[in-house]
């Protein structure tokens, strides 16, 4: 849960999990044009060198990993080059991956059988517009996993013998909902910010992260986005805490308060809002005279 400016992106050393055969291509919204990648949510262009050209116009149009690999090496672009590019374009949410679903488990064994010799990938990252829906949308993909997880500790709960499964159910899936839509809150503060300073703004999803993307601004303004998300988050659980207050629910006193300090903990200086936050202060402090 984050709020960054573009200029923050930058590629990882991981790439998604990739079959020779996965088709790939830009994502909507991301044109090739003089040399450089166009990112038209955002209205940033990034500078595209040498060869790494010819790979982004081979993904305007489609093509297959092993392809693409085998174009690089034609390029004289390195594998590791090649990477890179690709690294950047996942962590912007630029590049698609298309794998026909006979293919879903062959890919899911190796990746199986490559994490038990260690190798890790990074997730594919999603870009959506910047609309409350989307935002919705988004915050549900981020918190699928979650939500698996919850349903089998709720099982494993109810299988202990310790509250009936009636209740087990009900505190788990009111705690799931909230938790979904306090994070909508954050992210839709974060975005309404940037909004209001009339800035171009973007939803990047990426496995359990989901950060509210848009170009750099001031410090002063960078630094109310930040906040905003987190203040959201924390208002909007002190509202459920007292609204379950009134109707004498402590459970949802207990659920609101913890959802209220995940919030809070993402003012953190070592958190992506919070960072931002405590960033953005020293350089206003500093720029005082
Ligand atoms: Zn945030």
């Amino acid at each position: 849960m984050s709020a960054k400016s573009a200029s923050k992106l930058s590629a990882n050393s991981r790439l998604p999990f990739l079959l020779d055969t996965d088709v790939l291509c830009l994502a909507p919204g991301f044109t090739l044009a003089n040399g450089h990648l166009i990112d038209s949510a955002l209205g940033a262009s990034h500078r595209v060198h040498g060869a790494g050209v010819y790979i982004l116009r081979a993904l305007e149009h489609q093509c297959t990993y092993a392809a693409l690999m085998d174009l690089a090496n034609r390029s004289h672009v390195s594998p590791l080059e090649c990477h890179k590019l690709l690294s950047f374009l996942v962590s912007m949410g630029a590049l698609r991956r298309h794998r026909p679903f006979t293919l879903q488990l062959a890919a899911l064994q190796k990746r199986c059988l490559h994490a038990v010799v260690g190798a890790r990938y990074a997730s594919l990252a999603y870009r959506f517009p910047a609309t409350a829906g989307w935002v919705a949308i988004a915050s549900l993909k981020a918190c699928a996993p979650l939500s698996v997880a919850i349903l089998i500790t709720s099982i494993l709960v109810a299988g202990m013998g310790l509250y009936t499964p009636a209740a087990v159910a009900s505190a788990s899936t009111a705690g799931l909902i909230l938790f979904i839509a306090s994070i909508v809150v954050h992210e839709a503060a974060h975005m309404w910010r940037v909004r209001a300073y009339s800035a171009a703004c973007s939803v990047l999803q990426s496995a359990l992260r989901i950060a509210v993307l848009h170009p750099k601004l001031t410090a002063r303004r960078e630094r109310a986005i930040a906040l905003a998300g987190p203040v959201a988050g924390i208002g909007f659980c002190g509202v459920v805490a007292g609204m379950a207050g009134v109707f004498g629910l402590s459970v949802g006193i207990g659920i609101a308060a913890l959802l209220g300090l995940f919030h809070a903990v993402s003012l953190l200086p070592w958190t992506a809002d919070g960072k931002i936050v405590y960033t953005t202060g020293r350089i206003l402090r500093q720029s005082r005279p």
